[in-house]
């Protein structure tokens, strides 16, 4: 239609006209493409929302899934490095406390449920991480990403190499099973023979390298992830103007 106007008004050399028909047809597709534009625009927003929503079930999921064990793994780094001290003598009580004894019995153990934002992977594996407008949720997440990577290669790492005391030990170290209706979980009973782990080279140098395995699972693998996890979640909060006490599920 419009090209038949212009063939006409050629055809009668009318410039004017000829002009005018250009500049018809060029605000056409600019307008054309700033509505396209704001369509996307306005659909990255409502995804972004969304995204933030979805984000936050999985930050609460993943918290609930590990905080327990997690907690019991912080603890025990502390307890491990505590044992330490008092095998080669350098706390004020003789014998290893239960917390410590127990500590040292459990040390080769290093799993964890290191869960996934599925939110994040699922945005990011569609290559949409840009409509994450807030920089400082974008650089938390991506750094999540890489502290959960980095833990879950020190889990395999420090697995290969400690030491499973009790089974190597048990003259040193007693393991008694019993149900703990508290917890709902078969628990051991730990008992230590401190005099004896000390008149043994061969366990002093099996529990000095578990030691420095849990060191480095909790220095350069569970508390980088667990900081990243906790900053994840408090920049997910204050995008969705939330505040919640601490518990079980939330911090
Ligand atoms: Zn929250």
């Amino acid at each position: 239609m419009i090209l038949s106007r212009v063939v006409h008004h050629l055809k009668a050399q009318n410039w004017t006209a000829v002009g005018l028909e250009f500049l018809i047809v060029i605000a056409g597709v600019v307008i054309g493409f700033q509505v396209t534009a704001w369509n996307a625009a306005r659909q990255d927003r409502f995804d972004e929302a969304q995204f933030v929503e979805n984000l936050h079930d999985d930050l609460v999921l993943a918290e609930a899934l590990s905080a327990r064990v997690r907690d019991r793994r912080l603890d025990r780094v502390t307890d491990i490095n505590n044992a330490i001290e008092t095998l080669y003598g350098r706390t004020d009580h003789e014998d290893l406390s239960t917390a410590e004894c127990d500590a040292i019995s459990a040390s080769q153990y290093f799993h964890l449920n290191v869960p996934d934002l599925t939110a994040f992977t699922e945005l990011a594996d569609a290559g949409r991480i840009d409509i994450i407008r807030d920089q400082a949720l974008r650089r938390a997440l991506v750094r999540y990403q890489q502290s959960r990577a980095a833990l879950r290669d020190n889990i395999f790492l420090q697995s290969s190499i400690a030491h499973d005391l009790p089974f190597q030990f048990p003259e040193l170290i007693n393991v008694d099973a019993y149900f703990d209706p508290g917890v709902g979980e078969i628990r051991g009973r730990i008992s230590c023979d401190t005099e004896a782990m000390r008149a043994s080279r061969l366990f002093l140098n099996a529990v000095s390298q578990n030691a420095d395995s849990y060191d480095a699972y909790g220095r350069d693998g569970l508390r980088p992830w667990s900081d990243q996890l906790n900053q994840v979640h408090a920049r997910a909060d204050v995008l969705l103007n939330l505040s919640h006490e601490q518990s079980d599920t939330e911090q």
